[in-house]
């Protein structure tokens, strides 16, 4: 009988319990032994780059200014971007070797004693890139006033959190894609309500369930909490949530942030009337949509629904 048999559900594998053991008994993602950190199939890796280019059509009319950051950015703008007062626990800073012959001896021994080599390593200026936005807006600050129409970006980049979990949609190194407007506060705030509903076109477009909802951003600390409360209130962040993980677990897989004058007033954007930038991103959570897209639709991609097949692959 040629059932829709979901690749979770799949009677081969007895032992695996979660999501997880399925994808990687599926071969779909490797294991490193790091919980978060995966290899990527090739078969899981078609599907997330056909998604990518599916982003690129959606977005063709936006005639954005492509640049593509590689994962670690520069350590002093990541400082003066306000990160670790709002997310200290989440940063991941890149460490080096900076000694000499008798360093690299002391190392060595340390090593081979079993104890902890990395308290000799050195902070480098290099820090990972915990969202796709975040090297875009000294960039923009230093080229001067904004032109009167603003700038739209379209970025894509590897990001770290320190969120290690063993929910396959909660990685440590993931993909983000992602719009960004600089302008006036009216362009901005447009700009987002428009991709708020092609967002849910596209989502529509892969045939996944779906439900809107606004959000927060994980907020350290005491302090940290009156700011999730405000941006809430605010409605400052809505998201795309999907069922991934489990039925009664959605996964955040497209998000729709208004910044206000936040990276305006930190940076100095300026817009063409001289008054602080307002900042709007919409974010694409590349690995996420493509363990989506699995989930609902199967392992075998050839027996996915014909319009998804259409969509993806032409
Ligand atoms: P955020 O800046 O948190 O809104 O993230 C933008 C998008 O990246 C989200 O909508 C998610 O789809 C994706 N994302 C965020 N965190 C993770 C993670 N730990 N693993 C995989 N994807 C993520
Ligand atoms: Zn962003």
């Amino acid at each position: 009988i040629a059932s829709k048999r979901t690749w979770w559900g799949n009677p081969m594998c007895m032992t695996c319990n979660t999501l997880l053991d399925r994808l990687i008994a599926e071969e779909i993602l490797v294991e490193t032994g790091i919980d978060g950190l995966y290899g990527r199939s090739g078969k899981f890796e078609d599907v997330l780059l056909r998604f990518d280019a599916l982003i690129s059509r959606f977005g063709d009319d936006q005639k954005a200014d492509v640049i593509r950051f590689p994962p670690g950015m520069n350590r002093a703008l990541f400082e003066k971007s306000g990160y670790l007062k709002s997310f200290p626990d989440l940063a991941g800073t890149v460490h080096s070797f900076a000694g000499n012959d008798k360093d690299h001896a002391s190392l060595l021994e340390t090593l081979e004693g079993g104890g902890d080599w990395t308290t000799g390593q050195k902070a480098t200026d290099i820090v990972l890139a915990p969202a796709a936005c975040y090297p875009l807006y000294p960039v923009v600050a230093r080229k001067g006033k904004l032109p009167a129409q603003g700038r739209v970006y379209d970025l894509n980049s590897y990001c770290f959190r320190r969120e290690p979990s063993k929910d396959p949609a909660r990685m440590q190194m993931f993909r983000m894609r992602e719009y960004v407007r600089i302008g006036t506060p009216g362009q901005v705030v447009e700009f987002r309500q428009m991709w708020m509903e092609r967002g849910k076109k596209l989502i529509e477009t892969l045939q996944l369930p779906y439900t809107v909802d606004v959000a927060n951003d994980p907020f350290f600390g005491r302090a940290g909490r009156m700011m999730k409360a405000s941006q809430r209130d605010q409605g400052l962040k809505f998201e795309v949530l999907v069922p991934i993980e489990s039925v009664e677990k959605r996964t955040a897989c497209l998000s729709f942030n208004y910044h206000q004058d936040h990276f305006g007033v930190t940076w100095g954007i300026r817009t063409a009337q001289d008054e602080t930038a307002h900042t709007a991103c919409v974010g694409f959570g590349m690995e996420r949509v493509t363990l989506a897209l699995f989930k609902h639709h199967g392992l075998d991609t050839s027996a996915w629904p014909e319009d998804v097949r259409k969509a993806l692959w032409g």
